[in-house]
């Protein structure tokens, strides 16, 4: 089966490669930033980083834009608030994002760009649609005509033609009961910040930016725009509105949607009050890749509850898949090969790619590398595991690992001495002394995600750094 993924736009299962063949024009929205990021957030940022590995891992080259969203309503009132501009309040935020991706092990995309830096177009964009008879001015700022658009509701599947025209909303965010005609450029009120335009001062509303921004870099028609489902609407249908209003062409082929991270049944949102943040897990303990490995653990058309017994659980897997990779390091196995397990190895390999390629089922992806290796270890144990086995089961874990990118521990920023390592190495023996096989376990991983990694020996344990 070819590779596929579920379009929003067309509510199917659709093959999937590039317009071109070879490079996948892809969009992403990113970050408003108004604030640190959190993990629901960065669920979907983490299903785009799996999304654009898999789609190099086929053999496509990316051209992947996704943008910062520096100006809106509540970065204009933060800053206020504490006297800054926009670039002084929005700095940090940005800063915290990209180390937050950065520890999250996201992909940088091959442009970041920045609404503020993007004004021009968007006053073109504006303006091309003026030209073709799509906005109206009222009290300073410019409007969208919803009912010059037809096709209006196509991505959302909302019939919204019985709705009243004429009537206006000015902010960027609004349920479907409230479709109105929408906001492409916000008058300044009091002192606001403001560009000055040939259709008067202001700033533009947030999906203006996308579309200015994604045609600037990719052209008329991207092959893939994702983001979150809250995004379908209204912001990825008024970038459609926008874009065919201006180009009279699909915007995007293929629009791509990830369902949210919940807690307790509710969407994670900061409205809510109900968010966790990357740096206040690390904080209590939790490696970035443990949250990593449990945002892409469920694929991403499903609600993924958020719990910390499955952070735990995450990080037990990831500890499990990292103790095989070491005993495959250190172990002595007889020579040959077993024909059977080097089958085994490549099914599991098979099965890891038919469940991406299916809409990327990173559920059932995960689950074949574990039936693998539960299998491959109850081999090691019995004496069937050969020498001749072990590349195709490091091959395994490089693919597995070039898209799910668990297996190297964050070295922490502290570092551990080489004294402190000893000192714990002796704890752990002595654990292992009283058979507290629980608190030798627990030092082992600690060692590993301070990077060092132990192989016991006859003659006691041996260290390295990873
Ligand atoms: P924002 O910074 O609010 O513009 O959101 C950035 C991205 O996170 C968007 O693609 C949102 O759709 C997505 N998002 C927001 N909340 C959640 C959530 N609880 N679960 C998954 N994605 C979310
Ligand atoms: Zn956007």
């Amino acid at each position: 089966m070819p590779l596929r993924f579920y379009n929003t736009l067309t509510l199917k299962v659709e093959p999937f490669a590039p317009a071109d063949g070879k490079i996948v024009r892809m969009y992403t929205c990113g970050p408003t930033v108004y604030n640190y990021a959190h993990i629901g957030n960065l669920r979907t940022f983490a299903f785009e980083d799996v999304l654009r590995r898999w789609l190099l891992a086929r053999g496509f080259a990316m051209k992947h834009v996704m943008n910062i969203t520096d100006v809106d309503d509540k970065i204009i009132r933060n800053a206020g608030a504490k006297n800054q501009t926009i670039a002084e309040y929005t700095a940090e935020y940005t800063t915290a994002f990209e180390e937050d991706a950065a520890k999250l092990r996201l992909q940088r995309p091959e442009y970041m760009v920045k609404a503020t830096e993007h004004i021009p177009e968007m006053v073109q964009a504006i303006e091309a649609l003026t030209a073709k008879g799509y906005t109206y001015q009222s009290d300073g700022s410019v409007y969208y005509r919803i009912s010059r658009f037809p096709e209006y509701g196509k991505l959302s599947h909302n019939d919204f033609s019985g709705i009243r025209a004429g009537a206006r909303v000015d902010v960027d965010e609004y349920d479907k009961a409230d479709a109105r005609d929408f906001v492409l450029w916000k008058a300044p009120k009091g002192a606001e910040p403001f560009w000055d335009t040939p259709f008067g001062p202001g700033r533009p509303g947030w999906h203006i930016e996308c579309s200015a921004m994604a045609m600037k870099y990719l052209g008329e028609t991207l092959d893939i725009h994702a983001g979150g489902v809250d995004l379908i609407f209204p912001h990825h249908e008024n970038e459609i509105a926008q874009s065919e209003g201006i180009t009279c062409k699909p915007f995007a082929r293929f629009w791509m949607h990830c369902e949210f991270l919940n807690v307790d049944s509710q969407k994670m949102s900061k409205s809510v009050g109900n968010i966790y943040t990357l740096r206040e897990l690390m904080e209590m303990g939790h490696a970035p890749e443990t949250v990593r490995y449990l945002l892409i653990s469920v694929p991403y058309r499903k609600k993924l509850n958020f719990t910390f017994d499955g952070l735990q659980a995450a990080k037990t897997t990831i500890d499990r898949l990292r103790n095989f990779k070491m005993r495959l390091e250190t172990a002595k196995f007889a020579a040959g090969v077993s024909e059977k397990l080097t089958e085994r190895a490549a099914t599991a390999v098979q099965s890891f790619e038919d469940s991406l390629d299916d809409d990327l089922n990173t559920a059932e992806a995960l689950a074949a590398v574990f039936e693998y290796v539960r299998d491959a270890n109850t081999a090691m144990d019995s004496g069937e595991f050969c020498a001749g086995n072990v590349a195709g089961a490091f091959d395994l874990l490089r693919r597995f690992d070039d898209i799910v990118d668990v297996l190297r521990p964050t070295v922490t920023e502290t570092g551990l001495s080489d004294d402190q390592i000893t000192l714990k190495i002796q704890e752990r023996s002595a654990a292992k002394k009283v058979k507290n096989f629980a608190l030798s376990d627990q030092i082992r991983g600690e060692l590993l995600e301070a990077g060092v990694v132990l192989e016991d020996t006859k003659d006691g344990a041996r260290w390295k750094r990873k």
